[in-house]
């Protein structure tokens, strides 16, 4: 249950409400933002008896919250999370960029890489120190070498950069070099892992399991903003079928879907999904169509030669095609949806 406070609430009433909540054995969750404060009721067994909270002074309303992701629903928060990273900011209104390799290699490989996706228009670094490979044979990653370069490109470039925490034992590490921390598709449901992002202080990219549900994928979101990190973008990253044609089968229909149940930002993952280059630009095209709020795209200088991905990587002449081609797509995508909002009636009957 989320319970809306008057604008004019004094912080006692806020307070007095908290306690309340607290009194039943519940724990009350203040939400940051809007014009209101509103409070969400956790860890609540069964429906809450909302006549408990709805007379207190200055409670406007008291909202069911249907969902059992309640923090990541729309249900507690009507409009939008935007996060800023560093000045980029992610959501509502704004394409992302992410591009970069898959893997770091060197000091040279990352930095070429760096200053051609920034100069097609990237805003956002991405590149792995910690690798998870199928093959134990397989390049792992730099390691904290790998994290140490990518706080020079951050450093050369003024992008901030996302890499992956593939387990505990890297997490601090991983944290404190990163500007975005990703939780992999392997582990998205590694509960302890969740719990770990939860704590932390920078913002966590989320991306969806192989495997998992639209609902199994929010609810991993929730471990995070249970956890107290607010700062949650998804990323939709293909998922397995049967299909041959491509190494995982993008979900469009999720992007929709999560933005009607979500007011967490969702990007969208070419590279993974499609498993091939030529696949990836026309899978951004309608990925942006589709009303994602950005990509996170594997580039490389000399694909032939990479370490991990070099099949799906794009060649620099290709992204910067594909941050041309995305530009106006959003264009219209933006043009649209607001006149729908403006013109809602005349877009819901039609
Ligand atoms: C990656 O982005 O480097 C990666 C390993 O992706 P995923 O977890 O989606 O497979
Ligand atoms: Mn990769």
């Amino acid at each position: 249950m989320l319970v809306v406070m008057n604008k004019g609430a004094t912080p006692a009433e806020v307070e007095a409400v908290v306690g309340a909540i607290v009194e039943k054995g519940y724990e009350a969750r203040p939400i940051p933002g809007g014009e209101r404060v509103a409070i969400c009721v956790l860890h609540n067994e069964g429906p809450v008896d909302a006549s408990k909270f709805s007379h207190m002074p200055g409670v406007k309303d008291t909202i069911p919250v249907t969902r059992p992701y309640k923090l990541v629903s729309r249900e507690s928060q009507a409009w939008d999370t935007v996060i800023d990273v560093g000045g980029v900011r992610i959501g509502n209104g704004h394409l992302i960029v992410m591009a970069g390799p898959c893997a770091i290699e060197s000091e040279l490989q990352a930095l070429t890489i760096a200053r051609i996706v920034k100069k097609s228009g990237a805003q956002v670094f991405r590149g792995g120190a910690f690798k998870p490979r199928t093959s134990p044979y397989a390049f792992q990653g730099l390691g904290e070498e790998g994290l140490k370069i990518l706080a020079k490109v951050r450093e050369e470039t003024g992008m901030p950069v996302v890499t992956e925490a593939i387990d505990h034992e890297v997490f601090d590490m991983v944290e404190e070099y990163a500007d975005i921390i990703q939780i992999g598709a392997r582990n998205m449901q590694n509960f302890s892992l969740l719990r770990r992002a939860g704590k932390a202080r920078k913002p966590v990219l989320l991306k969806r399991g192989m495997a998992a549900t639209i609902d199994e994928w929010l609810m991993a979101a929730e471990y995070l903003m249970e956890g107290g990190n607010y700062q949650v973008i998804l990323c939709e990253r293909g998922v397995r079928t049967f299909a041959h044609h491509s190494r995982n089968t993008l979900d469009l229909s999720a992007i929709p879907v999560v933005r009607q149940e979500s007011h967490l930002p969702i990007i969208v993952d070419p590279s993974h999904a499609a498993g091939r280059r030529d696949q990836v630009i026309p899978l951004s095209r309608a990925a942006v169509a589709v009303g994602c709020h950005g990509l996170m795209v594997e580039v490389h200088h000399a694909p032939e030669t990479a370490l991990s991905d070099g099949p799906q990587s794009l060649y620099p002449a290709q992204f910067d095609d594909l941050v041309k081609q995305i530009g106006p797509i959003f264009g219209v995508y933006k043009m649209s949806t607001n006149g729908c909002r403006e013109n809602r009636a005349a877009c819901v009957r039609a």
